[in-house]
C-alpha cells in the first residue's frame, strides 16, 4: 500500500485496514488504527507503520480510544512478525524458524529482526534524553528512576499534599505557561511533583494574577525552559479530541470529600457525563449531591480532572468554574465532530 493510499483510507475510517497499518500522529505522539473515530489529523503529522510495535519503537503510544495494538490483520506474517517483536522488547530470545522469520521481517518490516532490535535500542536511548528534557532534573536528584514511576507516586497521591501546600506554597517553586485555545487562554502550572494548576480564562493576566493569589508563598515563574511541554501538548492534544484519557501527574491540595469526588471525576470515561448526584452514590454519600457540586466547583485542574462531565438530573449542564459555554463546548467536542478546540500550532513558540 502506499501512504496516499493509506492516507485515503484513514480519512474514510476505513475498518478494512485495521490492522494492515496504523498511523501516528507526531504532534500528540499518539497512534491510531485507521478507523479510530478520533479526529482526523494533518497530513504532515502524521507517519505510517505497518504494525504497532513499530510505531512504540519510535516512542508513539496507542491511543486508549481505538487501542491499536488490538486490531489484528489476516496476514500470518505480521502475525509472526508482531509477536517476534514483543519478544525483543522483552528480552526474549527468538524462536522458531529463524530464515522464515527472517523473510518476514524483510516483508513486513523492510528490515532483518537484528536491524529491528538495534533501532529500537538507539530510539529508546533518543526518547530517554528527550524525556529527561521534558522532566525536571530535579526529580532525578530526588531518586524517581522514571516518569512512569513519578506518575504512578504522584496519581496515587492525588491530593495527599505536603504540609507546604497548606501554606499557600511556601518555598514552593511554581512554572506555568498560558496558551491561546478557541476556549480562551489555557494556564497551566506545575511543581516538580506535577501540575498544581490547570485553568481557562479569557486572557493570561487574569490567569496569572489568580496564579498567585493562590499561591501567595510560592516563587511562580513563568516557564522558559520548555519543561511543561509535554503536559501542555498533551492538553492541547485532549481538546482536538485525539486524547481522550489525560492521566497527568497532579500536585493538588485536596480535603479527604474533595480527594474522593476527584478520583470519581476521573473515572468518568470521555464523551459520558453523570450526575451530580450519581458522584454522591458512587463515593458512598447519597445525601452528599451539594458538597459534591461544591467540590466540582473547586477543582483545581480543568480537563484533567474532568469536572465538565458532570451535569445536573433534569439535564441542564450546571454550573462550571470556568465558565458554562466553556462547558457546552468540551461536551460537544466529546460527544463528536465539533471543530478543534486547540488553535494552537506550535506550542513551542508561546512556551
Ligand atoms: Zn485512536
Amino acid at each position: 500500500m502506499s501512504p496516499t493510499e493509506r492516507w485515503q483510507a484513514v480519512i474514510a475510517r476505513d475498518r478494512r485496514f485495521d490492522g494492515a497499518f496504523v498511523y501516528a500522529v507526531r504532534s500528540t505522539g499518539i497512534y491510531c488504527r485507521p478507523s479510530c473515530a478520533s479526529r482526523r489529523p494533518r497530513r504532515t503529522q502524521v507517519t505510517f507503520f505497518p504494525i504497532p510495535e513499530a510505531a512504540e519503537r519510535e516512542g508513539f503510544r496507542a491511543c486508549r480510544r481505538c487501542h491499536p495494538a488490538a486490531a489484528n490483520g489476516s496476514n500470518p506474517a505480521v502475525a509472526l512478525v508482531r509477536k517476534a517483536c514483543q519478544a525483543i522488547a522483552a528480552g526474549e530470545p527468538l524462536r522458531g524458524d529463524a530464515r522464515r522469520l527472517a523473510r518476514a521481517f524483510k516483508r513486513v518490516l523492510g528490515i532483518t529482526p537484528r536491524a529491528y532490535a538495534e533501532a529500537r535500542r538507539v530510539s529508546r536511548f533518543k526518547q530517554e534524553l528527550k524525556r529527561r528534557k521534558q522532566v525536571s532534573p530535579a526529580l532525578y536528584e530526588a531518586g524517581y528512576g522514571s516518569s512512569s514511576r513519578v506518575y504512578e507516586r504522584t496519581h496515587a497521591n492525588l491530593g495527599m499534599t505536603p504540609a507546604r501546600y497548606a501554606r499557600g506554597g511556601a518555598g514552593v517553586g511554581i512554572a506555568y505557561v498560558t496558551v491561546p485555545t478557541s476556549l480562551g487562554r489555557l494556564l497551566v502550572a506545575a511543581t516538580e511533583r506535577g501540575v498544581c494548576r490547570v485553568a481557562l480564562g479569557d486572557n493570561a493576566g487574569a490567569l496569572e494574577q489568580d496564579l498567585l493569589a493562590e499561591f501567595p508563598g510560592a516563587r511562580v515563574v513563568q516557564d522558559k525552559s520548555g519543561k511543561l511541554h509535554g503536559w501542555v501538548t498533551s492538553i492541547l492534544a485532549y481538546l482536538d479530541g485525539r486524547e481522550p484519557d489525560l492521566d497527568l501527574p497532579l500536585d493538588i491540595r485536596a480535603t479527604a470529600f474533595q480527594r474522593r469526588v476527584w478520583q470519581e471525576l476521573q473515572r468518568i470515561p470521555f464523551g459520558q457525563t453523570r450526575t451530580y448526584s450519581e458522584i454522591a452514590q458512587r463515593i458512598g454519600q447519597r445525601t452528599a449531591t451539594r458538597a459534591v457540586a461544591r467540590a466540582c466547583a473547586s477543582n483545581p485542574a480543568a480537563l484533567v480532572i474532568p469536572c465538565h462531565r458532570v451535569v445536573r438530573e433534569d439535564g441542564e449542564l450546571g454550573g462550571y468554574r470556568w465558565g458554562t459555554e466553556r462547558k457546552r463546548s468540551l461536551l460537544t467536542m466529546e460527544n463528536g465532530d465539533l471543530p478543534r478546540l486547540s488553535v494552537h500550532r506550535n506550542p513551542v513558540a508561546d512556551l
